[in-house]
């Protein structure tokens, strides 16, 4: 008998590949800037004395995270690096189809499962339309998940971590040190795609480490910049043009 199945059928309708960012591996995004398309880096913030309560939501992302010094103190920063698809994706094809589909990155292999291991599949919160639930692939069954999905999944949570370093690297090098904090804000830069061309290709001839540069933390809430700067984290209130900021 099967318990909690849930069963999947996409139908291509596409409605996933348009409205957002697309998260990409650092190979990936080198993938996607090498097709013409942009990046965008999401940089979000935290430590371990506001964000968040749950010890293992906190290792979660301390593991995707680098350590960095931001005034007096060590905050954490995790970059998101993601295709521009906020249009719609631009290896949608007019027939609705992927355009790279046997190189898709992870992302699309694995959705509508979560990445995030702490988050339940939940149809309800998902895009796709209802009735591509009720027949097709089982995708899920008694905590068992597909074990293709299964090591897509973990291939994507071990590039989070591989990547970590590289990542923050990359954003020093190309001078973006603000982020939101989590749960607060979005700090979501689009670099020039010469530009990220330039750093990895600087960055894949000599890796190096991130720098140790101070980064500022930019937050909405008034109550949350007063915790924060008690605690010594250095606040950025030039309100820069360089990202988009987006309270959440
Ligand atoms: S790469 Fe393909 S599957 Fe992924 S968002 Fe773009 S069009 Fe959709
Ligand atoms: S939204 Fe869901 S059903 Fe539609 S193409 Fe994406 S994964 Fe398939």
């Amino acid at each position: 008998m099967e318990n909690n199945t849930i069963r999947f059928a996409c139908n291509g309708c596409g409605i996933c590949c348009k409205g957002r960012l697309i998260p990409l591996t650092l190979d990936e995004a080198r993938q996607w800037l090498n097709r013409g398309h942009e990046v965008a880096v999401v940089l979000e913030a935290f430590d371990e004395s506001t964000w968040p309560t749950q010890p293992r939501q906190f290792t979660h992302s301390a593991q995707r995270a680098v350590e960095v010094t931001s005034g007096d103190a060590r905050i954490r920063v995790v970059a998101v690096l993601a295709g521009n698809a906020l249009t719609q994706c631009r290896n949608l094809g007019d027939d609705g189809r992927c355009g790279i589909y046997e190189e898709r990155p992870l992302v699309c292999r694995i959705y509508p499962m979560e990445i995030n291991p702490l988050i339940a599949l939940n149809p309800k919160e998902k895009i796709c339309p209802p009735e591509v639930w009720e027949e097709g692939e089982v995708l899920f069954t008694d905590r068992v998940v597909d074990p293709i999905l299964a090591d897509q999944i973990e291939r994507s949570r071990q590039a989070d971590r591989d990547d970590a370093q590289a990542k923050i690297a990359l954003c020093e090098a190309m001078g973006m040190t603000v982020a939101a904090w989590k749960g607060d804000a979005l700090a979501v830069y689009l670099p020039d795609r010469a530009r990220w061309l330039e750093a990895i290709a600087r960055y894949d001839q000599a890796p190096v480490s991130p720098a140790g540069l101070d980064w500022t933390v930019r937050v909405e809430t008034p109550a949350l910049a007063e915790q924060l700067q008690r605690v010594g984290i250095a606040l950025d209130d030039r309100h820069s043009t360089d990202y988009i900021f987006q309270s959440l």
